[in-house]
């Protein structure tokens, strides 16, 4: 994560104040290091797991149109309580469960602050980094079980970091990031139970659009369990911000105390209610994601040195033998990826999203010209 390319180019003049922190700021949050993401402006943008389809360009209108006509002056609902019951509707589950937030992102440092801070917070390694940034930043105890080598849940490692930490919150992500693998429900379902009901179960579903895979029923079997869910993905709505907790009405009321209040303004519901009325568009476009993620690895498949790892997700890892060498390369070629090769298991990897075909076309003859080079 500390390999992206620094923020500061080489040779720039240093921050005119330093590096000197005010002593107020609490350790564990000067520790942490920041966001690990470098905005790189280059015409094939795959290294945020994005939609690479727009929110199309009429609903982008309507959802305009329904912000004009609605007052600014007032404060929206208190926590979102209309547009949380259509989402529930969508979802077939009860709006007393429904959690809305501008993002999933801050759903997880709630979640820690619900149940981390001062407990444990339990994941794999490696894993989203958000879960553990919010971890050592808040001050929970942070556990990590590495994956098996073919990328697979631990269950056995879990189970036995479930009865051997104190409880807390358990991030379990599913197909997983970043290395888009989904398990076997079988699997997700004994690490859940073995969790009890002492742990709060966070189940990320950010990607469930493209493995097919649902966990909505396991998490109803249990008060503790929840489903984070995003529209920043499939919906291809990174740019709104909204995510939302499918939950038992008990936690969801616990969680809303630490949503800040009217936190979801009159543009963000306008888009969301547009969405919600027109979702035709989500699984098609999900559909030709994985046809696409398909074809980039027919074409790469007997690539002389990079190894396309199999994913059920919107993006993949490929293995290289030197992950700085083949960053730059694509970078040259006018495609920005992620590296992930600082991640334990990830040794020579870049995370790459799905794009539109012309963009996955680009990929496919940049790598090609790797390998003759
Ligand atoms: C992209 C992603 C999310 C979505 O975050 P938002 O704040 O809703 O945009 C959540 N979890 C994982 C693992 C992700 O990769």
């Amino acid at each position: 994560m500390t390999s992206q390319p620094p923020a500061t180019p080489p040779g720039a003049p240093a921050s005119p104040l330093g590096t000197a922190h005010p002593a107020g700021v609490r350790g564990a949050v000067r520790a942490v290091p920041a966001y690990p993401f470098t905005p790189t402006q280059v015409p094939t943008k795959l290294d945020q797991n994005e939609s690479a389809y727009d929110f199309p360009a009429h609903l982008k209108a309507e959802a305009a149109a329904r912000m004009l006509s609605r007052p600014w002056n007032r404060y929206p609902d208190l926590h979102a309580e209309g547009v949380a019951a259509r989402v529930a509707a969508l979802e077939g589950w009860d709006p007393a469960g429904v959690v809305l937030t501008p993002g999933s992102n801050l759903l997880i440092k709630l979640l820690t602050e619900l149940a981390g801070i001062g407990q444990t917070v339990l994941t794999v390694s490696p894993t989203f980094s958000v879960y553990t940034l919010e971890a050592q930043m808040l001050g929970a105890r942070l556990v990590s079980v590495p994956l098996n080598a073919d990328f697979s849940l631990p269950v056995e490692g879990l189970k036995a970091a479930l009865r051997e930490h104190p409880p807390g919150v358990l991030y379990v992500t599913q197909p997983h990031a970043p290395t888009g693998h989904a398990d076997t429900e079988a699997a997700v379902r004994e690490v859940v139970e073995a969790a009890g009901d002492d742990w709060v179960v966070v189940i990320d579903e950010a990607y469930h659009q493209y493995s097919g895979t649902d966990y909505r029923a396991l998490v109803r079997e249990g008060a503790g369990r929840l489903s984070l869910r995003t529209f920043s993905k499939a919906w291809g709505l990174a740019g709104a911000r909204i995510g939302y907790a499918l939950t038992s009405p008990d936690l969801a009321t616990q969680l809303r105390k630490l949503v800040p209040a009217f936190n979801l303004g009159v543009p963000t519901s306008s888009v969301l209610e547009v969405a919600l009325e027109n979702p035709g568009y989500v699984q098609e476009r999900a559909a030709e994601v994985v046809r696409e993620r398909e074809r980039v690895f027919a074409a790469l498949a007997h690539h002389p040195s990079w190894q396309l790892l199999p994913s059920r997700s919107n993006f993949y890892l490929i293995r290289t033998p030197d992950a700085g060498a083949a960053y730059r390369h694509l970078l040259a070629h006018g495609i920005v990826v992620r590296r992930q090769d600082s991640l334990p298991m990830l040794e020579g990897c870049l995370r790459v999203a799905v794009g539109t075909p012309a963009e996955n076309d680009a990929l496919i003859a940049a790598a090609q010209a790797f390998g003759e080079g």
